[in-house]
């Protein structure tokens, strides 16, 4: 791929993916990472002092009115070329979420962060990625020539919950999953390709101490998935070593 822009790059498994993609032989030529204070992301900071093709812009994902600003920007990068990846990391897992203890904030935040975000963010830069599209008809569909990749949970699967609880995160990601559906049957036409991915269990903040899963071990696969993904995937939820998962 030529451009990607991922969001929530200053920690975890953004800042992860970020790695990943630099790492790689053929690195994407522009990569957009945003995060909420550049000034405090000191890590991604050093990678995008190694890298010349990594870009740091700020992004509060909650900020909606700035995203017609956001998206000048990542305009003024990626120029004619359009933006061939958009990848909707940022999210956010609240605690003491069980049906006694939920709070209306709580509800509204994540649903605000993890789903209303990834949806106007994908609004507001479709003009790029269709733009990309068009530029590489000759391409199927794939992140070489347009994608949207939201980062979703398996805690989102409504097939898969047999514990209850966890109100605001499943609740949001389960949304964010019908709009990974809508999107796709949305954008077919312009071969935009759109999934929801799952990053098995990982040790971050908010994956906590005892996931089975390193950053690196799940970012460096999601990485191979972005290269995998083709036609058939378009519309599908699939976890970080590619198996597909039920709604
Ligand atoms: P972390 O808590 O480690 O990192 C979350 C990232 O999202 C941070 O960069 C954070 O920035 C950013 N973020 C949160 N709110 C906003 C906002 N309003 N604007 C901009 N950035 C924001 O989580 P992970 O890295 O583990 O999670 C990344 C994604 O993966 C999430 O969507 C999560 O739901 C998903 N996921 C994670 C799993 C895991 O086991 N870790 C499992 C399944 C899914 P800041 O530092 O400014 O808060």
């Amino acid at each position: 791929m030529n451009s990607i822009v991922v969001t929530g790059c200053n920690r975890g498994l953004g800042l992860g993916l970020v790695r990943s993609l630099v790492g790689r032989q053929d690195p994407p030529r522009t990569l957009i990472a945003t995060c909420r204070d550049p000034d405090k992301a000191q890590e991604l900071r050093e990678i995008a002092e190694k890298h010349r093709n990594v870009h740091i812009l700020s992004l509060n994902v909650r900020n909606y009115d700035s995203f017609k600003d956001f998206a000048t920007q990542v305009s003024e990068i990626v120029k004619d070329d359009g933006l061939n990846v958009l990848f909707n990391n940022a999210g956010v897992s609240p605690k003491y979420t069980r049906i006694n203890y939920v709070k209306v904030d709580q509800l509204l935040e994540t649903f605000q962060t993890n789903t209303v975000a990834p949806i106007m963010l994908t609004k507001a830069l479709l003009p790029l990625i269709k733009k990309a599209s068009e530029k590489n008809a000759g391409l199927k569909m794939s992140c070489k020539r347009a994608a949207i990749i939201n980062m979703s949970s398996i805690l989102g699967s409504i097939e898969s919950n047999k514990d209850g609880g966890l109100y605001p995160y499943k609740c949001s990601k389960a949304a964010l999953n019908m709009a990974t559906a809508s999107l796709a049957l949305d954008l077919k036409k312009d071969d935009v390709l759109v999934v929801s991915l799952h990053p098995g269990w990982v040790k971050t903040d908010m994956g906590g101490n005892n996931a089975p899963l390193g950053v690196d071990t799940s970012t460096e696969s999601l990485v191979d998935l972005l290269h995998d993904m083709g036609p058939a995937h378009n519309g599908g939820f699939y976890q970080w070593d590619g198996k597909q998962l039920p709604w």
